[in-house]
């Protein structure tokens, strides 16, 4: 299965050490881990259900949900519940069922229904009206409700105030987790992990040495910055130092910083106008 109707294989070799900041993410994702495990079932505990991770797009979401899939030794399924929406009748129903079977049949597993809101969008023309749509969603949500097979859903949205209360209620995922800006300690771990990641060979690397007085003045000067931002500004830093056939620079990388528009503010402007 590379991709299958409305599923899709990730692949994944992130881990959780990747991701800058989200604690309170990475620390529930971290126990749950081990409820999951035989030990649990001597408690009687039931395998977690999933998780609604909502907020600033750009942040990390969809890279902690390729964390939890090689953290657990998981198989991740992308679901694009969009696409279960069909032009004939029965269609979207058809296709959710058969979507779900799919990954049940794949359990256990994590399924990753990315921006978990298009699904409330349906499809433009044939089955797109609204009381199809909310039949079909409504056969997600009761599948949720009652499925027995260890199938994680980890659920990311955007928009949280498009999403139905019915959905965010208890007994559909076992928490609800915000995800914000990063804060300055945030943004100082997301450079450190992106500067590592990417400074790896000696003509790329060249003099510079991280240092936690580096990492402080980096994350100062990116204020409302959010992570896709940080990996883009030391992305393009290495493009300036590759055209020109020279070491990164930190210099580049301040400039970049300081000549880069919030997509935060951008966003503000945007929700004002
Ligand atoms: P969207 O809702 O737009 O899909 P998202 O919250 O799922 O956004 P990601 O796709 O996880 O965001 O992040 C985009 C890229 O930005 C990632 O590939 C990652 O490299 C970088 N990034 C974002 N947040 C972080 C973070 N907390 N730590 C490390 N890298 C990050």
């Amino acid at each position: 299965l590379k991709k299958s109707g409305a599923l899709e294989y990730v692949g994944s070799d992130f881990n959780l050490a990747d991701v800058g900041g989200l604690e309170n993410l990475k620390k529930w994702l971290d126990k749950r881990n081990r409820t999951w495990m035989d030990e649990a079932k001597r408690y009687n505990l039931p395998a977690p259900k999933g998780v609604m991770v909502t907020g600033v797009p750009g942040c990390g979401k969809s890279l902690i949900a390729k964390a939890i899939s090689s953290m657990w030794k998981l198989p991740l399924l992308r679901f694009d519940i969009s696409s279960v929406f069909g032009v004939y009748v029965g269609q979207s129903e058809a296709n959710m069922r058969r979507a779900l079977q799919t990954a049940e049949a794949l359990a256990p597993c994590i399924l990753w229904v990315d921006e978990i809101e298009k699904g409330l969008g349906g499809a433009s023309g044939g089955e797109g009206d609204s009381g199809t749509t909310r039949r079909v969603f409504g056969n997600f949500l009761t599948w949720m409700q009652e499925k027995q097979a260890l199938v994680f859903v980890f659920a990311t949205a955007n928009q949280i105030n498009r999403l139905p209360p019915e959905l965010l209620r208890k007994g559909r995922f076992d928490e609800i987790f915000f995800v914000d800006l990063p804060n300055i300690e945030e943004r100082k771990q997301i450079f450190k992990v992106h500067l590592r990641r990417r400074l790896t060979s000696p003509e790329a690397r060249g003099e510079f040495q991280e240092t936690e007085q580096i990492l402080e003045e980096l994350a100062t000067l990116s204020d409302k910055f959010i992570g896709a931002e940080i990996e883009d500004a030391i992305t393009n830093a290495l493009y300036e130092a590759f055209f020109e056939s020279r070491a990164f620079r930190l210099e580049d990388l301040k400039r970049i910083i300081k000549n880069t528009p919030r997509f935060a503010d951008m966003q503000a402007d945007y929700l004002q106008s």
